[in-house]
């Protein structure tokens, strides 16, 4: 299968699906990274947006290493997305680049605004992906793709309809989350604990509620005509 994570910011992907993207990994299917935008303000350390995004995108490709995973960047700035012709233009050429069987994305009821613009667009566009008229540089889609919205930071507003144990993943999960380094330094503007260290509480919470010691948690999309399909999780 292809498994597609599509989200708006580096570190989104590791931090969210990581696990479950390993697991699928392991299994011999083809993983495929798209990002909306490039973390473009994500640093007080790092002068300019050119150069955040440059030091991001490096980043990210480091850590789709442990996925083998092909990344594509759409490029829009950072805190700045809105649900537009053009992004959903490109979110569809992004979609069908990949061909998925899976999409997993950031969740609409996540406040952060990149977050929820790219999960809704994300959802929104699904129907169009078959469609031979539909303007993209890509070949239509012949079949609808599962689409997994993945937790929502720290898990608020966000209410968990299935669990991946990731608990074997767990380790190597951290270590392409570490490819960040920028993430470090930015994330301490905000938040108490480390980096790492709120993907390891994050973890444990859902391992506690699916009975593991780590896992990742999902809520499936449904439209009509295009229902998820459960047993395509690792
Ligand atoms: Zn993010």
């Amino acid at each position: 299968m292809n498994i597609l994570a599509f989200f708006s910011h580096p570190d989104d992907v590791e931090f969210l699906c990581g696990g479950t993207l390993l697991k699928y990994k392991k299994a011999g299917h083809h993983i495929f990274i798209a990002l909306t935008t490039s973390g473009n303000i994500g640093s007080n350390v790092l002068v300019g947006r050119e150069k955040i995004a440059a030091v991001r995108e490096q980043e990210q490709l480091e850590a789709a290493k442990f996925f083998d995973a092909k990344v594509r960047f759409l490029r829009y700035n950072d805190e700045g997305l809105v649900d537009s012709e053009q992004l959903r233009r490109d979110v569809i050429n992004a979609i069908r680049w990949a061909q998925p069987d899976v999409i997993f994305t950031n969740s609409p009821e996540d406040r952060s605004t990149d977050h929820n613009v790219t999960a809704t667009v994300v959802g929104r566009v699904l129907l169009s992906l078959v469609g031979k008229n539909v303007p993209s540089d890509e070949k239509p889609m012949t079949k609808f793709p599962t689409l997994f919205y993945c937790d929502t930071s720290a898990g608020i507003h966000f209410v968990p309809e299935v669990y991946v144990d990731i608990t074997d993943e767990y380790e190597e999960k951290i270590k392409a989350l570490q490819c960040h380094v920028s993430q470090i330094s930015w994330m301490s503007e905000y938040e108490d604990q480390g980096f790492t260290d709120s993907c390891r509480i994050h973890n444990e919470f859902r391992g506690l509620q699916a009975g593991c010691k780590y896992a990742e948690a999902f809520a499936a999309f449904r439209l009509h005509g295009v229902m998820p399909d459960f047993k395509l999780l690792p």
